[in-house]
Parts: C-alpha cells; sequence; structure tokens
C-alpha cells in the first residue's frame, strides 16, 4: 500500500462526546466516523484492523472444528415467539415490521435461527456433533451507546452454536471452545483472562467470559493470582459494599482501583457487623429500563443480632453513579437512618437482593480496613465446587484465600463470553434427533461470541500513549510504515525505500510506503496517531553511512540498522 493513494484523514481533536481513550483515537485516526449514535462506518484503515481480527477469530474456529455458515440479520418474530424471548428480551432487542405488517428482529444473537436450522437438519446422532458459526452484524438498541466500538448498537460478532448428543458431549464441546478462545486472544497479542460469568438472558448454567485487563474496563474480576479462581464480580448474587458513613466517597474510588482490595480480613467481622453495627446497606441500581431513573435501593437488616428480615425498598431521582443519599431522604423513604451506606456496583440488578434468604447473606466477602468495613458481594465460580458457608466467612479480598495465595480485583473489557445452554432452546424449539437407540432425544446446546469490533477498542484502552493507539502486530492496520526522508527529492532514498517496500511485500508483510508529500514531523505523528507497531525511516543522511531507522512503537527508541539487514529485522 502507498500512502498517496490511500484514505489517511487524521484528526487533531476528538469529539466532545468521545469519552473513552478507544473512541477518541480510532476516530482521529481516522478509524471509524459516527452516524448515529452506536453506529459506525469502518473506515478503510479501521475495518483493516477488523478484518485481521475476524481471520484470526475465523482459523481458529476452523481449528477446533466449527463450521463457518452466515445467518441473517433480519429474523422472523414466529422464531422468537417459540424460544419466548420475542416478550422476555426487552428493549435491547429491535423489533421491524415489514410492509405487511409482519414482525421481524435485527438480531442481536442467533440461538432461535441456528436452533432452526439443527431441527431441520439434523435427524440422526450420526450428524453430531456439530458446531454452527458466523461472523457477522448485530444489533443492540444499548441504552447508552456512548462508548464507540466498545458498546456499539451495530456492531460485529462471531458467534457458534454447538449441538450435542448429550450434556457429557456438550461439555466437551464447551472446552474445546474455551480452549479455541485462549487461543485467539492470545494470537490476538492482547493481556487477558478468562473468570467465571453470569449466563444473563441467554440462559445456561456454565460460562466463561474473557475479559481483555485494562483500567477502563467496566467489569471487575476478582481473581486469585496463585489459582485457578476467577469470577466476574456480577456473578455476586448481590454486589454491593459497605462502609462507614462519610467514608462512603473513598472507599467507592478504592473499589475502581486495584488498591482497594488492601482491606485487611476479619473473618468473625462478616457476622459482627451486619449484626450489631449494619442496621442497612445502600445499593445503587441501573434502572431497569430507559424511562426509569436510576434508583437506589435500600436493603435493611432488621433485627439486633440476628439476621432474620429482609426488607427492600427503592428510592427515586438518583443518577447513576454514587451520589450518596442524604439522611433525610432515606428516612423520608424508609422511614429508618442509615447506619452504612455505599453503593459500588452500578450494574447489579437488585430484584436479585430481593430474593436473597438471610443464609445468602453469608455469600458475601468481608473485610475492614482503616476506613471501616467492607463488604463485597463476590460469588463462586459456578463451575468450582461450591465452598461451604464457613469456607466463604474466611475469604476476602486481599487476604488470604483459604485455598492459598490472595484475592484481587482487576478492571477487565468483555470480549468473549462462553454458555453452556442445554437445552433451553432445543427444547423450547424441539430441535431433536433420533438417538443410538432409535429413539427422539433432545440437542444439547452451547453458544459462544466474540466481540470482534469491540476486540479493537479493547486493544487500544490496553495499549496506547499519549501519541496515540500502539496496536499489536497480529491486528495493527498495517505492521510496518516506510518513512522517506525527501521522497520528492532524493532519487537514492525513493530507490532504497521501494526496494525495503518490495522485499517486505515479497516476503508477505504488510506495509505501507509513505509517499505523500508532507513534512517528517506531521507524517510521524500521523503514523503514531495509528499505531503501526514499526516505522523505517529512510534518508539520505542514513544511506551515505549505509544505515537506515527503525523504531518500535511500543518503546520508541530508534535503532540504527544497516540498510541489508532491512527487511531481516522488520521479520
Ligand atoms: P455487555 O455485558 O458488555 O453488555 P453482553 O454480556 O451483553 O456484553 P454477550 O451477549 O455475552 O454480551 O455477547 C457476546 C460478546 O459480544 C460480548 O462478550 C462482547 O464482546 C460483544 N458485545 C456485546 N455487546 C456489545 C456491544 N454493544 N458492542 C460491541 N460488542 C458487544
Ligand atoms: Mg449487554
Ligand atoms: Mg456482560
Ligand atoms: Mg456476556
Amino acid at each position: 500500500m502507498r500512502a498517496s493513494q490511500y484514505h489517511i484523514n487524521t484528526l487533531k481533536e476528538a469529539p466532545a462526546e468521545a469519552e473513552v481513550t478507544s473512541h477518541q483515537l480510532m476516530t482521529r485516526a481516522g478509524m471509524i466516523r459516527k452516524i448515529a449514535g452506536g453506529i459506525y462506518t469502518y473506515m478503510p484503515l479501521g475495518l483493516r484492523v477488523l478484518k485481521k481480527i475476524e481471520n484470526i477469530v475465523r482459523e481458529e474456529m476452523d481449528r477446533a472444528g466449527a463450521i463457518e455458515l452466515l445467518m441473517p440479520i433480519v429474523q422472523p418474530a414466529e422464531l422468537w415467539e417459540e424460544s419466548g424471548r420475542w416478550t422476555e428480551y426487552g428493549p435491547e432487542l429491535l423489533r421491524i415490521k415489514d410492509r405487511h405488517q409482519r414482525d421481524f428482529v435485527l438480531q442481536p444473537t442467533s440461538e432461535e435461527v441456528i436452533t432452526d436450522i439443527a431441527r431441520n437438519e439434523i435427524q440422526s446422532w450420526r450428524q453430531l456433533p456439530v458446531n454452527f458459526y458466523h461472523i457477522q452484524t448485530k444489533f443492540r438498541d444499548e441504552r447508552r451507546p456512548r462508548f464507540g466500538l466498545m458498546r456499539g448498537r451495530e456492531f460485529t460478532m462471531k458467534d457458534a452454536y454447538s449441538f450435542d448428543r448429550n450434556e457429557e458431549d456438550a461439555q466437551a464441546s464447551y472446552d474445546r471452545m474455551y480452549d479455541a478462545y485462549m487461543n485467539i486472544f492470545t494470537r490476538l497479542g492482547l493481556t487477558f483472562r478468562a473468570v467465571a460469568a453470569d449466563t444473563g438472558s441467554i440462559g445456561g448454567s456454565r460460562s466463561h467470559e474473557f475479559q481483555v485487563i485494562a483500567d477502563t474496563g467496566e467489569d471487575l474480576i476478582v481473581y486469585n493470582p496463585d489459582s485457578q479462581y476467577a469470577a466476574n464480580i456480577e456473578l455476586a448474587e448481590a454486589p454491593c459494599l459497605i462502609n462507614q458513613r462519610g467514608n462512603a466517597d473513598a472507599s467507592m474510588q478504592k473499589v475502581a482501583t486495584p488498591e482497594m482490595p488492601k482491606c485487611a480480613m476479619v473473618a468473625e467481622h462478616l457476622q459482627r457487623p451486619l449484626t450489631d453495627t449494619v442496621k442497612s446497606i445502600v445499593v445503587t441500581a441501573e434502572p431497569a429500563n430507559e424511562d426509569e431513573s436510576a434508583a437506589i435501593y435500600l436493603l435493611m437488616i432488621r433485627g439486633d443480632h440476628e439476621l432474620n428480615e429482609i426488607k427492600v425498598g427503592k428510592l427515586e431521582g438518583f443518577e447513576r453513579g454514587f451520589r450518596m443519599a442524604t439522611d433525610d431522604e432515606i428516612k423520608a423513604a424508609f422511614g429508618c437512618s442509615p447506619g452504612y451506606i455505599g453503593p459500588v456496583n452500578p450494574k447489579a440488578p437488585v430484584t436479585i437482593i430481593a430474593d436473597h434468604t438471610v443464609a445468602n447473606m453469608s455469600n458475601f466477602i468481608c473485610g475492614a480496613n482503616e476506613d471501616g468495613f467492607h463488604l463485597s458481594g463476590v460469588n463462586w465460580a459456578r463451575d468450582l465446587p461450591e465452598p461451604e458457608v464457613a469456607d466463604i466467612r474466611n475469604v476476602v479480598v486481599g487476604d488470604p484465600d483459604p485455598r492459598g495465595g490472595t484475592l484481587s480485583i482487576q478492571r477487565g473489557i468483555e470480549v468473549g463470553h462462553i454458555f453452556f445452554l442445554g437445552d433451553k432452546y432445543s427444547k423450547a424449539l424441539q430441535a431433536t434427533f433420533l438417538d443410538t437407540d432409535g429413539k427422539p432425544a433432545v440437542m444439547q446446546m452451547g453458544c459462544y461470541g466474540i466481540g470482534v469490533s469491540r476486540i479493537s477498542a479493547a486493544a487500544i484502552e490496553q495499549n496506547h500513549d499519549e501519541k496515540g493507539i500502539i496496536w499489536p502486530r497480529a491486528i495493527a492496520p498495517f505492521e510496518v510504515v516506510i518513512c522517506p526522508m525527501g521522497w520528492h527529492k532524493s532519487e537514492t532514498v525513493r530507490q532504497a525505500c521501494e526496494k525495503l517496500y518490495q522485499d517486505l511485500k515479497n516476503q508477505g508483510v504488510d506495509a505501507i510506503l509513505d509517499d505523500r508529500d508532507i513534512r517528517p514531523g506531521v507524517m510521524f505523528a500521523d503514523w503514531e496517531l495509528i499505531g503501526v507497531p514499526l516505522r523505517v525511516t529512510i534518508g539520505d543522511r542514513g544511506l551515505n553511512e549505509g544505515l537506515i531507522e527503525c523504531q518500535i512503537r511500543a518503546e520508541g527508541q530508534t535503532h540504527k540498522v544497516p540498510v541489508e539487514n532491512g527487511t531481516t529485522y522488520v521479520l
């Protein structure tokens, strides 16, 4: 590729609405352009990144034995009625009508269509196992589509669906996908972690998320570096954090940073603060739908020494975030004063708290630091043995984990999610086959998503500096850029650049030659912003000594390399 024949249009400023780094940098680098809220054009540079991600995903899916097909974006409502999700899915599901007033959806995911395919295509156990996938546009009418490709409304997902004869085989399919995902995210060059996860509205019983580690991530991950344990904090039945009134703000910041776990554990305090001291807990929650304003829910524990009654109420009119309710507001809403309050995880659906029995309150992890008491609800990976309540009491974030080591918290961006579905969809849609005994049996399913477009944003959240993006080489729009110093003036420079460019092309390296008539400073700034991992600068002065300059974007230092070693260096 030659820059003069390509479309490069970098911007000095990011749009004011771009809140996260990846959104700012992708816009400035000219990779995406917004068309409407959460809907973007992938510009040529952005599309290159997307295609590279897709290729790695496709190669590893194929290697794991999955088979590619392509299902439609527009899907008939009837299938969604059959699964029950026409009513269950909520406002994220975009429903449309055709000219005959028939209902359709723009697919947010494809369980229904693939299960329909399977029930029509698969008659015999001999056709199983099978795993179909596609890489397709999704539409989810997200409530807050404000983070660029991180949370688009229209976005690209790879989704795969496995069908098996029985649960044992289906678990093996799940494991194969787990391994494939490990390979995919390793090849993408990202720092990530697989964590036990909630199954959400898709349903099912076993689930892992693949989280790209980044301080700006929306998810909180609890993990033990010394053992296999890692879980999304959402798995907690009621994530919350209690803190002594007055210190709530400080603790809120703490939970958002890795320092938070440094609280000292007091195992017995799990009971003590709840019974003796804590009279009430306040948790913020996202509104269930767009019309409802964010609410603060109060969970009141009655009884002086026993947790024998829990009351759940709701306080209207709060903005999302961590503003504390005043004493008066709480009194007005619930007729009591709070002892300790402090919201933590705004994603926690509070209705679950209402379902809690007192016994389940033990599923919290409790700790204390100089600020006061902390109580955060962290549950256990569903595929690890459920610990006894007694065990849980001995665990706290930042203190020893009874199984060895310590627990810590990190922020992550969910880039992949795998679910064991069992017969949830196959039963509803009657996807059966004839088993070895000649009798019909219901297929066992799994589903496996990867946020292809989100990965590009997550890679930037994880890898950038003040100059711009630093792409992992595997997904960079170009692997190397050749920057001539004096392209339009020096024949020697032109020849050296052309030679290196052709050599690299012959070796299969994705190189771009910047033959634009622009100042070196502008040229360098463009490529630093765009984030090409390797830059080769070729000028008369260096060539006189037989040298070219190579700069690795992530390091910033320049290495002088003999001109004849240029290709080898890049490789
Ligand atoms: P989130 O919790 O971020 O809303 P999700 O749990 O709803 O994601 P899944 O249903 O698990 O998403 O979909 C599979 C993958 O699709 C996710 O792991 C994520 O990488 C990606 N994804 C989901 N929603 C979006 C979105 N709005 N924009 C971009 N990618 C998305
Ligand atoms: Mg979602
Ligand atoms: Mg999620
Ligand atoms: Mg998910």
